[in-house]
């Protein structure tokens, strides 16, 4: 298996690079932010809950938002492997994602972290927010909101993973293409290993 986390502050370019590493790599792209938002468009008690933080910026509650994603790997069983967006978002998501692949006999390979300055991802929201429909996208204050607990629970998920060498920087600036590419030459190796 191969198992990466793709990692990055909001509005990085995730969602567009995983879902297609997923495609190249054979990998199952699991991303939590469209889980919650899948649940909020069929109205559940979960959808429910997840709403209430989502549209203030905060984060959905560990227990709840690691109970979603395991559930969800447990539905794949054929994987091939991972990979993994807007999850793990703090360091008790990343223990708890250790301890699930560990019970599988498996690990995670590599996070790879895009970095794009704070300016240019605002834009990019915004932008976003015209067409997505996302009502988190259209608001600074929630916006920025969001960049603050990325900075203050989040970032500490690129060190955790930084102590066993597995955290590499991306630069997320450019075109599409060209930060496909810088993925895909950081993967590749991983690819031959796994
Ligand atoms: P972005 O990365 O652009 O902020 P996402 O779609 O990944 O967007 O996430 C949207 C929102 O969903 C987050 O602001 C948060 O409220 C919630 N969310 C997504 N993933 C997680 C997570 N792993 N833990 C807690 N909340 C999450």
């Amino acid at each position: 298996m191969l198992n990466l986390i793709l990692f990055g502050p909001p509005g990085s370019g995730k969602g567009t690079q995983a879902t297609k590493l997923a495609e190249q790599f054979g990998l199952v792209h699991i991303s939590t932010g469209d889980l919650f938002r899948y649940e909020i468009g069929n109205d559940t008690p979960l959808g429910k809950e997840a709403k209430r933080y989502m549209d203030q910026g905060q984060l959905c509650p560990d227990t709840v938002t690691i109970g979603m994603l395991r559930a969800k790997v447990e539905r794949h069983p054929e994987a091939g492997g991972f990979i993994f967006d807007g999850f793990p978002r703090t360091v008790a998501q990343a223990k708890a994602l250790d301890r699930l692949l560990t019970g599988m006999n498996e690990q995670v390979d590599a996070l790879l972290a895009l970095e794009v300055p704070e300016d240019e991802i605002t834009g990019r929201l915004l932008e976003r927010g015209k067409t997505s429909g996302r009502s988190d996208d259209q608001d600074e204050a929630i916006i920025r909101n969001r960049f603050a607990v990325y900075q203050a629970e989040t970032s500490p998920v690129y060190d955790y993973y930084d102590k066993s060498a597995k955290a590499n920087r991306i630069d997320g600036v450019g075109s599409i293409p060209d930060i496909l590419g810088r993925l895909v030459a950081e993967i590749e190796p991983l690819k031959q290993l796994s």
